[in-house]
């Protein structure tokens, strides 16, 4: 990197490709954080601040770190909503054990099972 930066050197206030790539790089911390809802903090820092190393690298780092943090935040959804263990099956009206949802006479005491309940 340093070496191939040297070989510009001559070329510094000339070359339109270095002065591209200069500016490219110089708006990395920006580029990075394009998609984020900082980025114009981030920018601001980046137009201002960025000439100083200090400031380049802060905007770095915060276009870096925030966008970690940002993605952890994010609750996670549960992949199925939890199902409760009764719904597939209900009461016998007569001995009040639970049954299958699908059967037709209750399992534990033989009784006919309403038809509203199937
Ligand atoms: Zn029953």
């Amino acid at each position: 990197m340093l070496i191939s930066s040297l070989r510009f050197l001559p070329f510094f206030h000339f070359h339109p490709v270095f002065m591209l790539v200069s500016l490219l790089l110089y708006f990395l911390p920006a580029f990075l954080a394009r998609k984020r809802s900082d980025f114009t903090a981030i920018f601001v820092l980046n137009l201002l601040a960025g000439w100083t190393v200090i400031g380049w690298i802060v905007a770095l780092v915060w276009a870096l770190s925030s966008g970690q943090q940002r993605q952890v935040a994010v609750p996670a959804q549960p992949a199925a909503p939890p199902q409760p263990a009764f719904k597939a099956s209900f009461f016998c009206s007569a001995c009040g054990k639970s049954c299958e949802a699908g059967a037709r006479f209750c399992s534990s005491c033989g009784a006919a099972l309403p038809a509203a309940s199937r």
